[in-house]
């Protein structure tokens, strides 16, 4: 379970692989035992009888703890995360920020504690024909987390990412399944959790972290007993895996699987005459950005046939074959994007519009503008899947009823974008409320990678983009996937939890006989 620097290598063991060489990296990570994972799942479940109980401060404490942990760790973290990961010190250095700004968020969210959803029916004894009892309704925690974080973002979606903070801050031990892409990365994250454990006096087992490289780990974590949610980033197929498992248990569980999605974008005729040419250089930007490796990369574009789309694709086309190849995160990833690529463009009505030069190299992604027809697209699904990598497929529909006809057929996904003049959006009333019912989050005239941590952001799409619609892993509502409703019925004050007592000791807003008060 732990780093042993000094241990030779075993069929147990493994090592963090640098992405731009295929070379080993310092450090032999264990891969965990059948009972290192049971033990780890039934001492959170200990450790779920005291924290759950943790006041709201106390948590918000804990979290900040956590975040002043991981940026004491400083460079050292950062050039872990790029040996394993590949990816640049810039932005794994805003990585760590989102890292440590969502800890402190939820930490601010605690301390206003409005979230647990206080209502309060007073009781009225006097009632005919019969009385009402009072009745006081407040969010509590589920019970310890199983947390998998995907290889594309080695601090925001891993250890200490959304999920484990939200699981956290809604009082839930977590027990991690590190990502093998970054061993080392989530070993130092883990450590300095536990340091934040410790120096917060919270329970053993409030967080434990196993490592592996077989999915036996992760599928132990989520059949034990003790493990009571899910919180999931990653690709579609390991996702449905760990909610098929779950669903099979005698005890099923919630799975928050967020999962891969094609973000379609569509342009409209008159913002292509205005910016066709600046919009296919961003285009390219965005499809190519991270090697493409953002669960908000733009995989596929529709256009009407138009002088201004055939433009719009010249452009594009130009701008991906002067683009650079970039390493991916792993030689797997690297593979996979080829071999989707690969199958794209052997597909029927399927031509490629232009791509890189290839670089000769480990495991580089090499980005590629594909081009199709709506009909193409409506007669075979798969062209709109996510291929994870710097691709794109530009759909050409003929007309506004292909366009909707289009966007009619797609699945789920976590975004979609509409670019078009204020002339003509009103006109388009119709693709936006056909997009509204297939994804989480709709974009006017931006693009959907780069995702705000907010209040108000809704990370999450119907199936397949996520498990569950209605949850979402990014911003404060993530909260709410790792806690469920408990009513108190004629309590005496002194038994009830301070968010329902009668006069309100932390002062948070409450439905109150239908009335929100605070
Ligand atoms: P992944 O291969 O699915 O891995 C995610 C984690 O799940 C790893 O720890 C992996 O461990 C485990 N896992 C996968 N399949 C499993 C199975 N059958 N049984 C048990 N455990 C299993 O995902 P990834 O390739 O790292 O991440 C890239 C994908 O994530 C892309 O599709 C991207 O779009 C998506 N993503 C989505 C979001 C979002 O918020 N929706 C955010 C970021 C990324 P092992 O490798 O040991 O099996």
């Amino acid at each position: 379970m732990t780093n042993t620097p000094e241990k030779t290598m075993n069929t147990d063991s493994f090592q963090g692989i640098d992405p731009a060489t295929g070379q080993p990296l310092p450090g032999f990570f264990q891969e965990a035992t059948a009972d290192e994972v049971a033990q780890a799942c039934e001492k959170a479940a200990i450790a779920f009888l005291e924290y759950r109980k943790k006041s709201g401060a106390e948590k918000a404490d804990f979290l900040e703890k956590i975040a002043d942990e991981i940026e004491a760790i400083g460079d050292e973290l950062l050039q872990r995360a790029q040996a394993e990961s590949g990816l640049p010190l810039p932005r794994l250095t805003g990585e760590r920020g989102r890292t440590t700004g969502q800890l402190r968020l939820f930490a601010e969210y605690l301390r206003e504690g409005s979230w647990v959803n206080a209502r309060i029916d007073t009781a009225l004894p006097d009632r005919q024909p019969l009385p009402r009892p009072d009745l006081r309704q407040m969010l509590r925690p589920l019970g310890p987390v199983g947390v998998f974080g995907a290889s594309n973002f080695p601090l925001a979606f891993s250890v200490a990412g959304g999920d484990t903070a939200s699981a956290l801050a809604a009082g839930c031990p977590i027990v991690v399944k590190g990502h093998p892409a970054h061993p080392g990365t989530s070993q130092l994250v883990g450590d300095a959790i536990l340091r934040a454990v410790t120096a917060c006096g919270m329970p053993d087992g409030t967080f434990a972290m196993v490592q592996g490289r077989t999915t036996a780990v992760g599928m132990a974590i989520v059949e034990h007993p003790a493990i009571k949610a899910v919180g999931f980033t990653g690709s579609l197929r390991g996702g449905r895996a760990l909610f098929d498992a779950a669903a099979r248990r005698p005890e099923p569980i919630p799975v928050y699987a967020e999962m891969g999605s094609t973000n379609p974008v569509f342009f409209l005729p008159q913002i292509l005459k205005e910016r066709g040419s600046a919009l296919a250089q961003n285009y390219v930007s965005s499809v190519t950005l991270g090697a493409g490796q953002f669960c908000t990369n733009p995989g596929v574009a529709v256009l009407q046939q138009s002088p201004e789309a055939d433009t719009f694709m010249e452009e594009a086309a130009t701008a991906v074959t002067a683009s650079k190849p970039a390493t991916m995160l792993t030689q797997g990833i690297q593979r996979a994007f080829a071999e989707g690529i690969g199958k794209l463009t052997t597909a029927e009505g399927v031509q490629t519009l232009g791509q890189a030069t290839a670089a000769d190299s480990f495991a580089n992604g090499t980005p590629i503008l594909l081009k199709t027809t709506a009909e193409a697209l409506l007669a075979n699904q798969a062209l709109a899947e996510e291929v994870f990598g710097p691709g794109s497929v530009l759909v050409e529909a003929k007309g506004r009823e292909q366009l909707l006809a289009v966007a009619r057929s797609l699945e789920g996904h976590l975004t979609a974008t509409v670019w078009g003049t204020n002339e003509e959006l009103p006109d388009y009333a119709d693709l936006l409320e056909i997009l509204e019912q297939k994804v989480g989050r709709l974009l006017i005239n931006g693009f959907p990678t780069g995702v705000e941590v907010s209040h108000a952001m809704q990370h999450g799409g119907p199936y397949p983009a996520t498990s569950d619609s209605r949850s979402t892993s990014v911003g404060t509502n993530a909260i709410l996937r790792f806690a469920r409703p408990v009513c108190y019925q004629n309590f005496p004050d002194a038994l009830l939890p301070d968010e329902l007592k009668v006069a309100n000791p932390l002062n948070i807003q409450r439905l109150v006989d239908g009335k929100w008060t605070s």
